[in-house]
């Protein structure tokens, strides 16, 4: 393969401060420092709802320096490795296409959650996305809204032949997490799946996954153009608009279609939580079993209440999804390509960014992604 040629600066889209929109403008291409490095050109660019928190100034945990790059969910293909390139980055030689999350970007390998011995879903010691003092691309380190971007070799995933860079960038959020929260459902067929907000960037995925992953699926939103994007996907859920019908007549319909007697008996045997109302936060717990799980995504500002008779009468257990491993990653984009679960789309071109944006807050529903080839 012949080695491509470089340039010294690159066009990307700037946030100057927060509260205002991106600046396209020329930049420095970024320049390797760690083994572990990899220059990637981005070919694809996804927004993420955590993007339009970060712009708004509600990103507290760890606020970016400015002038910054973001975009948290990217695909590229490897352009240049480091000076003496360790092992990990050799798996990914110039020419490699991959996805690129957020998390974990240069971790330091020596806190607890590195060296914490692996699980079946996490990644070898050594290597962590709960490392606290590593740093997530397009949050406190440049992402993937320019021409070129820097990523770590632990944290991308190879892409699978014939799935392309536009489908992989939404996969590198909004896929990892709806995929590893369902993992935490014990996803197999004869278990009942319920999606919170299944017409929304993520909704959407995990109605596609759920649903391949053999599962009975009950997706529910409660706005037109998401009920009709979840329709529209024909996945095989039911959706339901949560404006008409009430939860408790959802779980008496689960129940009779399996033909329960008791109420606590009825209903989904998990609940995955992706939206940030009270309601719809309670809606989704009413339409559990006893015994079932609440898988929750969303972190609201202000949290949510849980009832106490849910854990202490209805043994209801609620548990929490924010990152998905390595190993999980790839073990999703392997899923998607062979299943065909793809993010629905609207592709603009990087100078456009302002302009997605704006459709982002206008017209809610599916990814909006940026496509370099345009
Ligand atoms: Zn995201
Ligand atoms: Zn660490």
């Amino acid at each position: 393969m012949t080695v491509p040629e470089i340039p010294r600066t690159m066009k990307a889209q700037f946030l100057d401060a927060y509260r205002q929109p991106y600046s396209f403008r020329d930049a420095e291409v970024p320049a390797t420092s760690s083994p572990h490095d990899l220059l990637v050109k981005v070919d694809a660019a996804g927004y993420c709802h955590t993007d339009a928190t970060l712009v708004a100034g509600h990103f507290a945990p760890n606020p970016p320096s400015f002038p910054h790059i973001g975009c948290h969910e990217f695909a590229g293909t490897v352009v240049k490795l480091s000076e003496g390139a360790s092992p990990a980055a050799k798996n990914f030689p110039v020419g490699t296409r991959v996805g690129i999350p957020s998390c974990s970007f240069h971790p330091c390998g020596t806190c607890f959650e590195c060296t914490k011995e692996a699980g079946p879903d996490s990644d070898a010691p050594g290597y962590s996305v709960y490392c606290a003092h590593a740093l997530s691309i397009g949050v406190d380190q440049h992402g993937g809204f320019a021409e070129y971007a820097l990523a770590d070799a632990r944290q991308v995933v190879k892409i699978p032949d014939g799935f392309s860079s536009v489908d992989t960038a939404p996969m590198m959020c909004a896929g990892m997490t709806i995929y590893a929260a369902l993992k935490k459902c014990d996803p197999q067929p004869g278990r009942t799946v319920g999606i919170m907000g299944c017409g929304g960037g993520l909704g959407h995925l995990g109605l596609q996954f759920a649903t391949k992953m053999g599962m009975a699926v009950v997706g529910v939103d409660a706005a037109d153009q998401p009920v009709e994007l979840a329709e529209s996907l024909s996945t095989g859920a039911w959706i339901v608009d949560a404006r008409k019908e009430t939860a408790n007549a959802v779980v008496k319909e689960l129940g009779r279609r399996e033909g329960k007697k008791d109420r606590g008996e009825m209903g989904v045997d998990c609940i995955v939580i992706l939206t940030e109302s009270q309601k719809a936060f309670d809606y989704g717990v009413q339409l559990v079993k006893n015994h079932g799980t609440v898988v929750v995504v969303s972190y609201p500002v202000n949290g949510f209440n849980i009832s106490a008779m849910d854990i202490v009468a209805r043994k209801i257990s609620f548990v929490g999804c924010l990152l998905s491993s390595n190993k999980l990653a790839t073990e999703m984009l392997e899923f998607a390509a062979n299943n065909g679960v793809k993010a629905v789309q609207r592709r603009y071109p990087l100078s456009d960014l302002n302009r997605l944006v704006e459709e982002y807050h206008r017209t809610p529903g599916g990814k909006l992604v940026v496509d370099m080839s345009m």
